[in-house]
């Protein structure tokens, strides 16, 4: 990414939240050639005092001028690639950046179409790498889920219609949103029942307390319909009574539905969850939206083969 001009780039802050970003210039000044990018997983990935699988020696690691992995003296070799969204890419890394920045600046999430235009490369390797950034995304979202324990959460279920299941087909699909504080996690979901539900929601917001909603449907649900005890608290009128709350899970869906009936309408069942992962990860950091790029580039989690845990992390086999 050589992207120089003699300015710095201006730092306009936006009072509306997300709407700061990375500058060109800033990636570019940070990854401006194969060998920084490289370097910058490498740091990332690998200790330089890492144990040899083979000779199970310490260290030692050198690498050979262009080549894209680590040689150990015994012959070992081991790439920080591995694994990752950059796993075995034919394409320049410094593209992979690039394209990151645009997953991070946009308020509408990114489509193949456009990688393929902006990066100049086909259509289907645009796909895979939109593919797997999306992943990339969501295993990051799933890194900074922290430990934190949440006292209560607010939990709604929510129909998209009209989404893509077959060749011919649309039906609707069922998504849980639960918020704690100004994070939001989502997820898709097959059934809804009340112990799926749960089960989902202590997956996404572990050691919750109580559960909130301020729905009437997910209430019910959360009642079996009247025949159990309610195991979340029926509260219609929880953010008129405390005003200084914002309600996340409003906001999320005023954020993710129109990008998703629009630039994204042709999305299918089985990959909706990694389009709302990644809407999720830009939400999530609606407030800092100028680390939005570097958390993305912060960590290299391993995508290939399955490595996410927890409700809508299963990878399709072809991808
Ligand atoms: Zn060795």
């Amino acid at each position: 990414m050589p992207f120089t001009l003699d300015y710095e780039p201006s730092r306009f802050s936006s009072p509306r939240p997300g709407y700061d970003g990375t500058s060109l210039q800033d990636a570019a000044r940070a990854f401006a050639t194969e060998e920084a990018c490289f370097d910058h997983v490498l740091q990332r990935r690998l200790e330089p005092e890492a144990e040899c699988k083979k000779c199970h020696k310490v260290g030692h690691w050198y690498r050979r001028r262009g080549y894209k992995y680590l040689q150990h003296a015994c012959g070992a070799a081991i790439s920080p690639l591995a694994g990752t969204l950059l796993h075995a890419t034919k394409l320049p890394l410094r593209l992979w950046f690039y394209a990151m920045l645009h997953f991070a600046n946009s308020h509408e999430g990114v489509n193949s179409g456009f990688l393929e235009r902006q990066l100049g490369i086909g259509y289907l390797a645009a796909f895979r790498m939109a593919h797997k950034i999306r992943l990339h995304m969501a295993a990051i979202e799933e890194l900074s889920r922290g430990s934190e324990q949440y006292d209560s959460v607010h939990a709604r279920l929510e129909i998209i219609n009209n989404v893509r299941t077959g060749p011919h087909h649309r039906d609707i699909a069922n998504i849980l949103l639960a918020a704690a504080g100004q994070r939001v996690e989502v997820a898709v979901i097959d059934e809804v029942r009340r112990h799926t539900v749960k089960r989902v929601i202590s997956d996404l917001m572990p050691g919750q307390k109580e559960i909130l909603t301020t729905c009437y449907r997910t209430s019910r649900v959360f009642a079996a319909y009247g025949a159990r005890k309610p195991l979340a608290a029926y509260v219609p009128r929880h953010f008129i009574d405390h005003p200084e709350e914002v309600d996340t899970i409003s906001g999320f869906m005023s954020y993710f539905l129109w990008p998703f009936r629009t630039n994204h309408r042709h999305v299918s069942h089985a990959h909706l969850w990694l389009y709302i992962k990644e809407f999720q990860f830009r939400y999530n950091r609606r407030h800092r939206s100028r680390d939005t790029y570097w958390d993305m580039v912060s960590a290299f989690p391993q995508i290939f083969p399955k490595k996410l845990s927890g409700a809508n992390s299963l990878l399709d086999p072809g991808a």
